[in-house]
């Protein structure tokens, strides 16, 4: 299929940084055949009017529980306490492979909808591998590119990741498979008798990447990095998500082993691994991708990635100023970083950066088009990385290409069975409202508010003086 966008401003991303206003994207046979101004496209070519919007990479998220989007926004009062509580401890148990299947299926859906046309399914509700068959029949129903981390948070990583069914599956539905990639995906705990040694033996000998919650706090720390280090597995290719409360001796430790930081930023803000650790990385130099984390609390669209990381990072930069008594003058971190961040730092954090990542002539056409003549937001575009971080958002996503296929176009999603999803999702919803009760479905949703505790008031009158018509002190 050849399709070329035309009189777009383009948004390269490239290694130059080119931004070219009016400028056409040729697509041919799957990959950027041409960037530049009147382009010829061959006899047949869709042409699509990309006047007054934005042409940019395909975004890509490189840590999302995509499993958990069939419960979307039931934990949005969590703190991570309850998030472990509920999908480790008491409900995660219940999810089945179809349900599983469920979730996958619409946060895969949901991702193109929203320009994000790689993602990392870091999928740690593998209780078997029947689930993990249907994780990615879920991604495979999808014309996104996906890269498979599998976990399970019910088991041990040695345990699972050595096991017969494990390496079957393996041979079965990721050597020569469909999808973009494989991670191994689990937690190092910091026991000094380092049982995840075996997990990450697996990924060795998989060569395979492994993707680890590093500084979270209350769960991972120094301690995990520390005996990573070690024993040698900290490895380019490894991707610590968060990374939020670590001290300066782990940060130059991912820094000279090639490690990249996944940072949720909407997610360290409300859930509490620790406060999104930009303002720190960029300090050490680590490569750094964006991600969200969960739809269970928060929304699943890398704009609002963009926006809260750019907000977190400055705001931390200010207090840290304000404390010493300074005024920050220049930031630090500017549009462009995390537009960077949502489309080269995934590719390269992924190993993927030869093929995505950015519009160049040879690459993947992993397309968006952000254009909606409809809103007074899309004009003017004077500023177009900050237009992407700070005004663009889901709604505006015109049309999306995955390897030059057409997968939303005007506005609307092509293909895809939205009724199909709905109707797993709520079967889904059904099963765990009714194992679990409707006591502990409400009780799961509603978590306790702590008492308030009001300062005393001294400019308080204490009695009105109906008598006098005036208030007494
Ligand atoms: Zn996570």
């Amino acid at each position: 299929m050849t399709v070329i966008f035309r009189n777009g401003l383009v948004l390269t991303m490239d290694d130059e940084r080119r931004v070219l206003p009016g400028a056409d994207v040729l697509v041919v046979d799957g990959r950027i055949a041409g960037i530049g101004y009147g382009l010829t496209a061959p006899d047949g070519a869709e042409e699509i009017d990309a006047s007054g919007g934005i042409v940019m990479p395909g975004m890509i998220d490189t840590h999302r529980h995509m499993w958990q989007t069939a419960m979307r926004g039931y934990g949005a009062d969590w703190t991570l306490t309850q998030y472990f509580v509920w999908y480790y401890l008491e409900s995660g148990r219940h999810f089945r492979p179809e349900d599983v299947y469920a979730g996958n299926l619409l946060s895969a859906i949901e991702a193109l909808d929203s320009g994000v046309t790689t993602t990392v399914d870091w999928s740690h509700g593998l209780q078997t591998v029947q689930h993990a068959d249907a994780a990615v029949d879920a991604l495979e129903a999808v014309p996104g590119r996906f890269v498979l981390a599998y976990g399970n948070i019910q088991q041990g990583p040695w345990e699972w990741s050595t096991s017969a069914e494990f390496r079957d599956f393996h041979r079965r539905r990721i050597d020569g498979g469909r999808l973009a990639g494989f991670q191994l995906a689990f937690d190092v705990t910091g026991d000094p008798a380092f049982p995840e040694r075996a997990a990450f033996e697996t990924a060795r000998e998989l060569g395979v990447p492994v993707t680890t919650h590093a500084g979270v706090w209350g769960a991972t720390n120094d301690d995990g990095i520390r005996l990573m280090y070690d024993n040698g597995f900290m490895t380019p290719g490894t991707v610590y998500v968060h990374a939020a409360t670590l001290s300066a001796d782990s940060y130059h430790r991912i820094a000279a082993t090639g490690g990249s930081v996944s940072v949720s930023t909407e997610s360290e803000q409300s859930a509490g691994q620790g406060y999104p650790p930009t303002w720190q990385l960029r300090k050490y130099g680590i490569p750094v991708s964006l991600s969200m984390d969960t739809s269970v609390w928060w929304s699943g669209d890398l704009f609002s990635a963009m926006r809260t990381t750019l907000g977190a990072d400055r705001s931390r930069e200010h207090l840290e100023a304000h404390a010493g008594k300074q005024t920050v003058t220049n930031h630090h971190l500017r549009a462009d970083h995390v537009v960077d961040w949502a489309t080269r730092g995934g590719a390269r954090s992924l190993g993927m950066d030869s093929e995505v990542g950015s519009l160049t002539v040879g690459k993947q056409a992993d397309v968006v088009l952000l254009k909606n003549d409809a809103s007074p937001v899309m004009f003017p575009i004077l500023n177009p990385y900050g237009h992407v971080a700070f005004q663009a958002q889901r709604g505006d996503v015109h049309t999306v290409l995955v390897g030059g296929r057409v997968v939303k176009r005007d506005g609307r999603l092509v293909d895809a069975d939205l009724a199909s999803a709905r109707a797993k999702v709520q079967a889904t919803v059904d099963h765990l409202r009714e194992t679990m009760g409707e006591e502990a479905w409400l009780r799961g949703m509603n978590p306790d508010i702590p008492e308030a505790q009001l300062f005393d008031n001294p400019y308080q009158y204490t009695q009105w003086d109906a008598g006098s018509a005036e208030w007494k002190h």
